[in-house]
């Protein structure tokens, strides 16, 4: 594993780029932030808003998808506030438990912006067989609630023609993926890492039936083209951070007063529901890095911590899997935790990681050997 000489991030991250002199995209992407003419793209997302804007009452100008999160106040906020627009919110609710945070959060946006929410409480039973084949096959347990997550805004947007459908940040241009060119369009945001389809003859079994798929096959292709699919990280300048200190003076409660996680060092992403979180401390055992470098890589871009600080954070939480989200997770899908292990460790990459004298799983080159 070589690793980016500014930030965390190893190159074992899927599709990542790292440039000639060992620096990684999501750097380059953040320092490219400070040569962007902000006002021009301003004056573009004003184009756009006014082109979708339907000034008569009683319709709605825009589909913001929404988790309920950080990002997802700073969403609705910026386009009901600052742009006028009039949006209608689609969320995705899983079926695991939720945080007392995240049930709040998602009452508060609404509350406190005005909005309706349709909210897709996919099929439970359907839930359960897909994600125990997408984690025992693919070590992607929550493939199923992720690829609704991009599907289901583009059914609502079809169904109510309402064609201007707003996402947060470019995951792949942002954080480091195969998107390296900078783009507003969220058409390809279908084909990123987390959400990419999987062949249905692959899931399909006496458990899992088409019907069950429904929504994850997006509307066809003529559907599609009358749509307008747009990132707001390419018209405001994107601080994940920054959307949190936001959100939180707007009724957005953060994990302080509930549960602190064992995997990581912040307390206010991803935090909805416990069981959801196997799903990102995979790329652990896969890639050799999880959440901690994640948001170390972050803090670091920001300049809110140093790379030294950062490699500190990594070498304590990445490799910790958080014992809460493992019993939510084996309780929801009834595996005994003999069974979970036994999955996961089929999941360890050989190339980067080798069994010490105590059997446990370590890298071979940590960024702190480094
Ligand atoms: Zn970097």
């Amino acid at each position: 594993m070589n690793y980016c000489k500014k930030c965390v991030m190893p190159d074992t991250r899927p599709g990542i780029y790292f440039d000639e002199v060992g620096i990684c995209q999501a750097c380059r992407a953040e320092e490219q932030k400070d040569l962007t003419n902000w006002n021009e793209r301003r004056k573009n997302l004003d184009d756009i808003c006014n082109k979708y804007r339907r000034n008569n009452e009683g319709e709605y100008d825009c589909i913001i998808a929404v988790s309920g999160g950080k990002d997802s106040h700073f969403q609705v906020h910026y386009f009901k506030e600052i742009m006028n627009m009039n949006p209608l919110l689609v969320s995705v609710e899983d079926n695991f438990e939720m945080t007392s945070a995240g049930k709040h959060n998602l009452q508060n946006i609404s509350e406190r912006f005005g909005c309706h929410l349709i909210t897709l409480k996919p099929n439970r039973k359907a839930q359960k067989a897909i994600m125990k084949k997408t984690f025992e096959k693919y070590g992607k347990p929550t493939w199923y609630i992720d690829r609704l997550i991009y599907t289901y805004p583009l059914h609502i947007a079809n169904k109510f023609n309402i064609p201007l459908i707003i996402y947060g940040e470019n995951i792949s241009y942002e954080y480091g993926g195969k998107e390296r060119i900078e783009t507003y369009s969220a058409k390809n945001q279908l084909n990123n890492g987390v959400a990419s389809d999987i062949p249905y003859d692959e899931l399909l079994d006496d458990n899992i039936s088409i019907n069950d798929l429904i929504f994850c096959k997006p509307p066809n292709q003529e559907v599609i083209d009358k749509l307008n699919p747009i990132y707001l990280s390419y018209f405001v300048r994107w601080n994940s951070y920054a959307n949190y200190i936001f959100a939180k003076k707007n009724g957005f409660k953060d994990l302080s007063h509930e549960w602190t996680r064992e995997h990581t060092f912040e307390n206010f992403d991803q935090i909805e529901t416990p069981a959801y979180l196997i799903h990102p401390w995979l790329k652990y055992p896969k890639f050799g890095h999880a959440s901690a470098t994640d948001y170390a890589s972050k803090f670091i871009r920001y300049g809110l911590i140093s790379r030294d600080e950062g490699i500190d954070l990594v070498k304590k939480y990445d490799h910790r899997i958080d014992q809460r989200s493992v019993k939510e997770f084996c309780d929801f899908l009834g595996y005994t935790l003999t069974d979970f292990y036994f999955i996961i460790d089929s999941f360890y990459n050989n190339e980067i990681f080798e069994k010490n004298k105590f059997g446990e799983w370590v890298l071979k080159n940590p960024i702190w050997e480094n």
